[in-house]
């Protein structure tokens, strides 16, 4: 019976329940946000086969590093244990770091 708690939050609350009309109106944009998250995983479908592409064809685990003379690409790793290419047998003679 004794309990007064101070309320001082309570006085901010007119101010709080004006706010919540105009996030009901911000709902009007969920179609477009639908839409931009389409395009978001087509995106990322492109990434991932971009990054796919990237990939070393004899391991598919590390990203291709090195590039022959004869156009063919590996990983560090692949390219330190081969001496001729694997797709095309043509002898490794200089290694071209990319980038
Ligand atoms: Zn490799
Ligand atoms: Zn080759």
């Amino acid at each position: 019976m004794g309990q007064q708690t101070p309320r001082a939050g309570a006085v901010a609350a007119p101010g709080a329940t004006g706010d919540h009309q105009s996030g009901a109106r911000r709902k009007i944009f969920e179609p477009a946000d639908a839409d931009s998250e389409l395009t978001k995983s087509i995106l990322i479908q492109k990434n991932q086969k971009l990054e796919e592409e990237m990939l070393c064809p004899v391991c598919i685990d590390q990203k291709r590093e090195f590039v022959f003379m004869c156009g063919h690409s590996l990983c560090e790793v692949c390219t330190s244990s081969i001496d001729d290419c694997p797709m095309c047998r043509q002898p490794i003679l200089k290694k071209i770091k990319m980038y």
